[in-house]
């Protein structure tokens, strides 16, 4: 874990930050959904992948609406948000077999949240055998998948899916 983190001084600057830099508000707007790979969008939500994953296949679905907490949702959103989230857990599943999957919410930087004023679900493939999700906050994990075969992968499943409804 990046000790700068949980330095104050650090925090401060973070919390400084304004809304309207939130990349999970600027992606959705750019209208480049591949450039900033967005996988998929349903009403209220959209999945996209994480550029510093923890494993292969590590998505997130997050509401459209810039919200911290799952409390500050609509009954709407709130069912949107989940239901994309089993459309992603299938998603996983079809594209990379995984033995597991964790599934998680880190609510506040006290929790783990790397970005911690728009909430969003993590989505972690998991194997028999691969480094456990702690240490492999470390560092030290490898991605051999690029992001773009990754994408292109995960998109035409989406896709798909999007279809069969
Ligand atoms: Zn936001």
């Amino acid at each position: 874990m990046d000790n700068r983190l949980y330095s104050p001084w650090r925090l401060r600057y973070v919390l400084s930050k304004k809304s309207e830099e939130c990349i999970f508000c600027i992606k959705p707007k750019a209208e480049n959904d591949e450039k900033h790979l967005i996988l998929h969008r349903s009403k209220h939500s959209f999945v996209i992948m994480n550029t510093f994953p923890y494993n292969n296949g590590h998505l997130m679905v997050v509401p459209n609406r810039h919200l911290a907490v799952l409390s500050a949702l609509n009954k709407q959103e709130l069912s949107d948000l989940f239901e994309l989230v089993q459309l992603t857990e299938k998603i996983l599943n079809i594209v990379y077999s995984p033995d597991g999957i964790n599934i998680g919410i880190n609510l506040g930087r006290a929790a783990g949240a790397g970005i911690d004023q728009h909430l969003h679900v993590h989505l972690v493939p998991r194997w028999n055998g691969d480094v456990n999700f702690l240490s492999s906050l470390s560092g030290t994990r490898v991605i051999p998948e690029s992001f773009e075969r990754a994408y292109r992968r995960l998109k035409e499943e989406f896709d798909k899916a999007e279809e069969e409804k």
